[in-house]
């Protein structure tokens, strides 16, 4: 694609509220999102560092994303260079994007491996939230990786690499004195790790004096200003509206779920701040996406939703709690113009709902289930499949519960006429690092495979509902660039030299992918991510872990100031 065609393809991209800046002595950054424009711009977490860099009269950030198949690799604002940056910083929020990564590099003919980088910059650095829940997969392409919330740590990292801008000769002096002065950089070219003889780790531990065994995971406590996504663009998921972040974290300790556990404590704005901040997206917009993955445990979010109904603007949520919608929420939900509700019961049994510590009964979903045919808005399910001590029954149960609420959004719309339409998708469970089923193993794709045939051939006969499922393949991957440590990062390479062909790269892989993917672990073993340290005991996670095994619920994360029970408040000094 010759450039005239090019820019004319970023014009059309339309995008409102972006800062344009020289480049003059600015400190300058290429923020990447290893995905594609539209998936990029519609992250939340990617738009917030662009921001807290350009925020900075010192620093001018570009955005670069993955191109499409015929456009060059550029920078959106100034069609620059990949390696004419100081600093390339790659936002990284899901593992299958890890092999864009590599692809990018190439592209911006930097090479990929960390080691082959002799000169000082540019400098590699990765973050995000799958880093931070484990970095070392991708362990030999960066040079470090700033862990945790960027709002807590990126400032810091931006003045260290200012401060000493042609301070030191060499890369690893520069590293080592941010290292030393950030808590939460972690430079993996400074720690070791060592084997057993059957595979599972021995040891980890820093190689370079005065490094530190474990590294931060930063959080901001309290949050201050309230996220929103600045730049709107006609390309994106949300082109017609103001993401806001409503709350970060979730107290209700489903036990597979990073975000419930990485980001404790939950932490929510109070109803004036919000409300302050959705009136300047209404203004701009009229239309705002509350993100929160609990949008019901936010305080006041009946009045919330109140106000921006009076307000006259419109608001869409992605899912709410089964036992939380009400005839008000969904009033409110039909007058802001939201046509579909989303709830996850996530299994079919009330057994396996209590093992994942749910806290949702049937009875519950059914009710939700008649209040919004009752309202008649549309209903989309989300199930896993291959969830911990899952059994065929199990299945079976998903396929029941399905029919159920069919039968009753049935019975509740026939009077008036009018069926709703029902919509399920069909996850594959990815084990993740800091839950308690971080110990557990992927099912094995063939047996995913059998699952959802038979659940896709029965729901079919069932008519009028339309069902969607994950490639068990890809879950695979992603539990592999979940869990692995290091040495997948030599997967990742052969993958990214087969043109992502990963059964190829299995092939000719001297590790076996099943070690990290099919492997139940000991309590005791080394986990590839110990080294960082959240503020969540081991132990707490491996209770969590036996309840789920026995079936056993328990609390949810109330975030009362005396509770001990996670680590994580005591950790902070709340
Ligand atoms: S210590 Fe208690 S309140 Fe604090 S994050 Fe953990 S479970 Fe929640």
């Amino acid at each position: 694609m010759n450039k005239r065609l090019y820019r004319r393809n970023i014009k059309e991209k339309r995008e409102i509220g972006v800062l344009h800046k020289k480049k003059r002595e600015r400190f300058s950054v290429a923020l990447v999102y290893p995905n594609l424009y539209h998936v990029g711009m519609s992250n939340l977490g990617f738009q917030i560092v662009y921001d807290l860099l350009n925020k900075r009269d010192d620093v001018l950030a570009e955005r670069f994303f993955l191109p499409y198949e015929e456009e060059p690799l550029r920078s959106i604002e100034s069609q620059s260079c990949l390696s004419s940056f100081d600093l390339i910083a790659f936002s990284i929020s899901f593992e299958n994007d890890y092999i864009n990564i590599l692809k990018i590099l190439k592209l911006g003919e930097v090479p990929l491996l960390a080691e082959q980088r002799q000169s000082i910059y540019p400098l590699v650095i990765g973050g995000g939230v799958s880093v931070f829940l484990n970095p070392e997969p991708l362990s030999l392409f960066f040079d470090l990786f700033l862990l945790g919330e960027a709002e807590q740590n990126l400032d810091n990292v931006i003045d260290l690499l200012i401060d000493s801008y042609e301070r030191f000769s060499s890369k690893s002096d520069l590293l080592l004195f941010i290292a030393k002065n950030e808590p939460s950089v972690y430079v993996p070219s400074f720690y070791k790790t060592e084997y057993n003889k059957d595979g599972t780790i021995s040891s980890f531990y820093p190689i370079q004096k005065g490094i530190k065994e474990k590294v931060l995971i930063a959080k901001k406590f309290p949050l201050e200003d309230v996220a929103y996504s600045k730049i709107i663009s006609s390309e994106t998921e949300f082109s017609d509206r103001v993401v806001i972040e409503m709350a970060r974290g979730c107290g209700r300790s489903c036990r597979f779920c990073a975000a419930g556990y990485i980001y404790r404590p939950p932490r929510y704005h109070d109803f004036e701040t919000l409300t302050e901040a959705i009136q300047k997206a209404l203004n701009k917009k009229g239309y705002v996406g509350l993100l929160s993955a609990s949008i019901a445990d936010v305080p006041s979010i009946d009045k919330i939703l109140a106000f921006i109904c009076e307000k006259g603007g419109k608001f869409s949520i992605s899912s709410i709690r089964a036992d939380a919608v009400n005839l008000r929420f969904l009033d409110y939900m039909k007058k802001a113009g939201q046509r579909q509700v989303t709830i996850a019961p996530e299994a079919g049994s009330e057994r396996l709902r209590k093992v994942i510590n749910k806290h949702l009964s049937e009875d519950k979903i059914i009710n939700a289930v008649q209040l919004i045919a009752k309202k008649e808005l549309s209903l989309k399910l989300y199930f896993i499949l291959g969830l911990p001590t899952e059994e065929w029954e199990d299945v079976e149960e998903i396929l029941r519960l399905i029919k159920l609420i069919k039968h009753c959004a049935v019975k509740e719309g026939a009077p008036k006429g009018r069926i709703i339409g029902i919509r399920v998708n069909v996850s594959c469970f990815v084990p993740k690092p800091f839950t308690p089923f971080q110990w557990v193993h992927m099912e094995e794709v063939d047996e995913l495979k059998k699952k959802q045939k038979w659940l896709s051939k029965m729901i079919g006969k069932e008519g009028g509902i339309r069902v969607s499922f994950d490639v068990p393949k890809w879950a695979y991957v992603q539990t592999l660039l979940s869990l692995g440590d290091r040495r997948v990062a030599h997967m990742l390479l052969l993958a990214h030299k087969f043109n992502g062909n990963w059964k190829k790269a299995f092939k000719y892989s001297e590790f076996n992918p099943d070690f990290f993917v099919y492997r139940e672990k000991e309590a005791s073993e080394l986990l590839p991510w110990d080294f960082m340290e959240s503020g969540i005991n081991k132990e707490y996670l491996y209770k969590e872990y036996k309840k789920a095994l026995s079936c056993e619920e328990s609390e949810i994360c109330t975030t009362s100031p005396a509770c001990k029970k996670c680590g994580v408040c005591k950790f902070l000094s709340l």
